[in-house]
């Protein structure tokens, strides 16, 4: 980012919000981020922290008029399609309202101030629930078939409803992406920290749901970079940021294994029907065109390189622990 901006930032302690500070930490700008009442303090210097809850839309409000920022990131939210299963409300509450209330607040400092507030908003690929076409792109009709899915959907519909009001507002639509920074229940990393273990002979085998649902896989700090472009981009738009490539769950975990030297890994692997989902998508692919041409966005690191690098930092966390 060019000049030194005045950021708001949400979901700051999360995998993609790490990553932002990671960022854009050092290139001069003020970075605002939002903690939950109760939540220790980070002892992170390079951001000033600021109390906030998303179910408490008035604290929203509040901080968007106290920062007065350039930009708003909202990265915040339950990221979760199986919890948004079983807190459906909460959910919709933290994931949907919450953006009303921050891109309605961003929209009043606008106009009050007179200059421009952009924003940007994490959206997800899972508002395209069962799509009706693949890959997807930014004209697939919005479907979602899950709470998460339709939480994400209204804060989508609602950067596209705040363009038309004049602002710069753009929804990044984010397939699935990984980093060592994932908690173990997105599958990704409960593949590679279980593998570690298997590795190290702590463990024998490895219990998942449906091996079948395929993914497109990309790699976390690259879509934080995309979030980037998004803000600095001349207008906002909806873009849809993914890799292109799908793979499967078996795929994520055959290539895992191998990684870790474990050759006998069809023997390892178990199904649970535990781990299965009342409504699965079977298939999420994107096409990241649009983001190409008019962001010049595209991923850094291919799945074998995403699958390795999560490997070998679970490895590492394991030898640390023996
Ligand atoms: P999501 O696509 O945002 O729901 O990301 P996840 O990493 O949670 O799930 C990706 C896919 O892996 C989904 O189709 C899951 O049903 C499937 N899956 C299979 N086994 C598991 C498991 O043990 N845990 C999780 N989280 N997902 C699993």
């Amino acid at each position: 980012m060019a000049a030194a901006q005045r950021i708001l930032l949400t979901g700051a302690t999360g995998q993609d919000g790490s990553y932002l500070v990671d960022q854009l930490s050092g290139e001069g700008h003020e970075i605002h981020a939002l903690i939950r009442p109760g939540d220790l303090l980070p002892a992170d210097d390079r951001v000033i922290w600021r109390t906030g809850d998303l179910a408490d839309t008035q604290s929203l409000v509040d901080i968007v008029d106290e920062v007065e920022p350039d930009i708003v990131f909202n990265l915040a939210g339950i990221s979760s399609v199986a919890f948004s299963w079983q807190q459906p409300l909460a959910t919709v509450e933290v994931s949907g309202a919450a953006v009303a209330a921050l891109i309605e607040a961003s929209w009043r400092l606008q106009e009050r101030k007179g200059r421009t507030v952009r924003f940007v908003q994490a959206s997800s690929s899972e508002i395209f629930g069962s799509a009706i076409e693949s890959p997807q792109t930014e004209t697939t009709p919005v479907r979602p078939a899950s709470p998460y899915g339709a939480a994400k959907a209204l804060g989508h519909s609602l950067m596209g409803i705040y363009r038309s009001r004049g602002m710069h507002a753009s929804s990044a639509i984010l397939y699935n992406h990984e980093s060592p920074r994932r908690p173990e229940t997105f599958v990704t990393r409960k593949i590679t920290a279980q593998v570690a273990r298997i590795a190290a002979g702590l463990e024998e085998t490895l219990q998942l749901g449906n091996l079948d649902s395929r993914r497109d896989w990309g790699w976390a700090p690259d879509y934080v970079d995309a979030m980037v472009r998004m803000a600095d981009a001349e207008s906002g738009g909806d873009y849809v940021i993914a890799t292109g490539r799908t793979h499967s769950v078996r795929d994520f975990a055959g290539a895992a294994f191998l990684r870790a030297g474990v050759l006998d890994w069809q023997d390892r692997l178990e199904v649970d029907d535990r781990f299965k989902r009342p409504a699965d998508v079977a298939e999420m692919r994107g096409d990241p065109s649009r983001a190409r041409e008019e962001l010049g966005w595209s991923p850094t690191l291919a799945f074998e390189e995403i699958v390795g690098a999560m490997v070998e930092h679970d490895l590492a966390l394991v030898r640390a622990a023996s």
